[in-house]
């Protein structure tokens, strides 16, 4: 089964510590992969340091310093001791590099799209090790794998799409490296035949977990999100959304289109 977790699920410490329930009871079941997005906000808050960086508005400094302390008291909450060591040294390495392209950004005044990129992977890659920690602090051993290691990706930097047949071979094997341990990706992007990161678009987290999930032969796919169920319409749009208590399948398929 492959579990996929929204930024809302991962966003706080409590919803975070809900889905790794939900992983371990998944996990006493069958053999899983989580896929996880960037906290909350997140990946919308690097595009505004990246486009202020950009500008050479010294500002982004400081919204840097909010991001690396979210993340840092997030990971506090949900893991400690041993379990969070591998975890913190990721998040410093990763907070480290996101600094230095927004650095590089500056100076130059220039991105390019794969540099871009590169700098809106950085949530994810700040959020799975932070969920891999709090998956091994409860007792279910997991590791943060990227997604350039499992997923094949083709075309534009900013748009790519998953190449299912090329991808099943790469998760294989990333996944025979791993034993026991649950697999915690990084949704958003997969990898070039360079290696490089590839969005799979705004959003793309969903496009990683099916995609995953087609390679692997998954028996299913969840898309997992913290809100208080499905209403009759976008609550944040209309005053007058109510909350709908049952729901069929055939329902739904119409709601979405
Ligand atoms: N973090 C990315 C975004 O906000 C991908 C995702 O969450 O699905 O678009
Ligand atoms: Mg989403």
């Amino acid at each position: 089964r492959v579990l996929k977790f929204g930024g809302t699920s991962v966003g706080s410490p409590a919803a975070l510590l809900a889905a790794r329930d939900i992983v371990r009871a998944a996990e006493a079941e069958s053999r899983v992969v989580v896929v996880v997005s960037a906290l909350a906000g997140v990946t919308s808050g690097i595009e505004e340091l990246l486009a202020a960086a950009l500008a050479r508005d010294p500002s982004w400094r400081d919204g840097f310093r909010a991001l690396r302390e979210r993340h840092r008291r997030q990971l506090a909450a949900v893991a400690g001791g041993r379990a969070a060591v591998p975890a913190a040294d990721a998040l410093d390495g990763g907070i480290e590099r996101l600094r230095d392209l927004l650095r590089a950004v500056e100076l130059l005044g220039e991105v390019s799209p794969r540099t871009r990129a590169w700098v809106l992977a950085a949530g994810e890659r700040l959020s799975t090790p932070i969920f891999a920690a709090a998956l091994t602090c409860g007792g279910v051993a997991a590791v943060a794998v990227d997604g350039t290691e499992v997923l094949a990706a083709v075309g534009p930097h900013d748009d790519a799409l998953p190449d299912v047949a090329a991808s099943r071979q790469k998760v294989a094997d990333r996944l025979a490296t791993l034993g026991d341990a649950v697999a915690v990706v990084t949704g958003f992007f997969g990898g070039d035949d360079a290696g490089e990161v590839r969005l799979f678009g705004r959003g793309g987290s969903d496009t990683s977990a099916t995609a995953l999930a087609a390679a692997l032969a998954a028996e299913r796919v969840e898309i997992w999100t913290d809100v208080d169920g499905v209403a009759t319409a976008d609550p944040r749009l209309d005053p007058a959304a109510r909350w709908l208590p049952r729901l069929s399948y055939d329902a739904v398929e119409a709601l979405a289109l």
